[in-house]
């Protein structure tokens, strides 16, 4: 592990302080994921500014009906939390359905968001890896590379500075992109909001920068838009608990009368960022609920995917969630667990069946 100064911050305007004066400073909070890339080597910050103490743990309402979640509330208190289980229930069934109790315990909502992708390459020095140690190339390419992109990836062969192929782990980032999350930041410039869209990136020709982010940039806040309709989250792994998702599915659907007045839908683990399927959305609105709909627009949403070697499954895994999720939604087939709780985001193992559409 290389050395590294450990900072306190006092609040958040200290912590942002703190983090735009020094040179390489990286902010840390339930440390979850941080300390294990700390000690691979992967993070080498000069200076660790902890704001796990600075407050941001709040659940509050909004004029108009939305939800506001501080940076640092526990993904354990998130999940658990009744109005997002009733109101935003693929949020509630994506945590429920990540990690493990004892680390969403210690997870916050911001670290869940800006935890590194899985791929076994980024943590290993022997290996190539152009996210971990630029123009080194790419390992995975022609590796291992069964859980990795088919949307949004750079490919340039294995020896090329800019590919990287690298999916974004997060369970609950796939929800929140289903229910257009908006991003309250604060920096020394003062406070601003983005888009759920616009946080995370495509490796394009940087594959080490994750997001848009800038360094003194402080999540404080995760708002939510108000959601009269229903939402789902699907995930297949290969374990019933305590695994990444292969593939995973968010849908939120509002309907007007027996038509769709919106749906949103949400891939992940198939790109670097969450993954929206806004042909497939569109398609959708107006029209009324039918297994054959679903199907075409499962079949949508799926073009233009790119597979490898080991991960040639990921396009059909998704047409079926795709397809399930819009069907459970709309109330075509009944959900295969309880709403809100990992039963019903679960695909195959102990907990879920395969199929469904
Ligand atoms: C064994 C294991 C299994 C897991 N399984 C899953 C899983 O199945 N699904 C899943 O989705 N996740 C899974 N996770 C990941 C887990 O959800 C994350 O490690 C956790 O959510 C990170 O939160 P944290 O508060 O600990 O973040 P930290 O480790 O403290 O920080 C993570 C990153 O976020 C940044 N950061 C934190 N807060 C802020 C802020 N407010 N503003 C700006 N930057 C900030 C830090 O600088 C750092 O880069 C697993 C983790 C482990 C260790
Ligand atoms: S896919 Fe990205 S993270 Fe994985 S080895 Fe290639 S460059 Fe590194």
């Amino acid at each position: 592990m290389n050395p590294f100064r450990y900072q306190h911050a006092t609040d958040v305007s200290d912590a942002v302080a703190i983090a735009g004066r020094l040179a390489d400073a990286q902010f840390i909070a339930g440390g979850t994921s941080q300390v294990d890339l700390l000690k691979e080597g992967v993070q080498r910050p000069a200076v660790l500014v902890d704001i796990f103490r600075i407050g941001l743990s709040e659940i509050t309402g909004l004029q108009g009906g939305g939800l506001s979640i501080g940076a640092n509330v526990r993904n354990s208190v998130a999940s658990d939390h009744l109005l997002i289980r009733e109101r935003y229930t693929a949020i509630a069934e994506a945590l429920h359905a990540g990690a493990s109790q004892q680390i969403r315990n210690m997870a916050s909502m911001a670290g869940n968001l800006l935890q590194r992708t899985r791929c076994p390459y980024l943590r290993d020095p022997a290996q190539r890896c152009n996210k971990r140690d630029p123009g080194t190339g790419c390992a995975a390419v022609e590796g291992f590379n069964r859980m990795h992109a088919i949307f949004g990836q750079t490919d340039e062969g294995a020896q090329s500075p800019r590919t990287c192929i690298a999916v974004h782990p997060s369970d609950m980032a796939v929800a929140m992109a289903a229910h257009e999350a908006v991003l309250v930041i604060y920096s020394r410039l003062g406070e601003r909001r983005i888009a759920f869209e616009d946080l995370h990136r495509l490796p394009e020709h940087d594959p080490p920068r994750d997001t848009n982010l800038a360094c003194d940039d402080l999540i404080v806040a995760i708002e939510l838009p108000a959601f009269r309709g229903k939402s789902h989250y699907l995930k297949v792994r290969d374990r019933a608990s305590y695994a990444y998702a292969l593939v995973s599915c968010a849908t939120a659907v509002e309907m007007d009368g027996d038509r769709i007045a919106s749906a949103r839908i949400a891939l992940g683990s198939v790109a670097h960022k969450p993954w929206r399927l806004f042909a497939a959305e569109a398609m959708l609105q107006g029209e009324r609920p039918s297994e054959e709909l679903f199907r075409r627009a499962a079949e949508v949403g799926l073009e233009g995917a790119r597979t490898y070697s080991m991960n040639g499954y990921k396009p059909d895994m998704a047409r079926v969630l795709v397809a399930r999720g819009l069907s459970e939604m709309t109330g075509l087939t009944p959900l295969q667990g309880t709403a809100g709780t990992a039963f019903a985001a679960s695909v195959g193992g102990i907990a879920g069946v395969i199929g469904g559409s």
